[in-house]
């Protein structure tokens, strides 16, 4: 007997042919590793940018503008994560890395936020510096 056309059939021990779907003897299926074979995950597409987006909102908020539009970004490339992740559930993983995009994208709107005030104080302050 050829091994490469055959397998033994884990459940009642008959040899069946590998082309079989499932035992001729037993009517148990054959391919139960096809399915686990293909769960590998892989991250989902916009993780890293979303992340990356978030943490350049936080360290660019003192400049605010580009602050809140990386803050945008990164939020809505964190959705596009999460969308993905509901989609293909089997597919896509990364939801820490996403939740951690979706917290550093609020934080830098926060601070986008509150650098307004320190700013145009600093410009009045300036401009009154200036004229003294
Ligand atoms: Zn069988």
């Amino acid at each position: 007997m050829n091994d490469d056309t055959k397998i033994k059939c884990p459940y009642c021990g008959t040899f069946v042919d590998k082309t079989e779907e499932s035992c001729p003897q037993c009517s148990a299926p054959l391919k139960p590793n096809k399915p686990a074979k293909q769960q590998t995950k892989i991250l989902a597409p916009t993780a890293i940018a979303a992340l990356v987006c978030g943490i350049l909102s936080i360290s660019l908020s003192s400049a605010i503008i580009p602050g809140f539009i990386l803050s945008g970004i990164g939020k809505k490339k964190a959705q596009e994560g999460y969308d993905a992740i509901a989609a293909n559930p089997d597919t896509y993983t990364g939801e820490g890395m996403l939740n951690a995009a979706r917290i550093t994208s609020k934080v830098g709107l926060i601070l986008s936020i509150v650098w307004i005030p320190i700013v145009i104080l600093y410009t009045i302050f300036y401009i009154w510096a200036l004229n003294y």
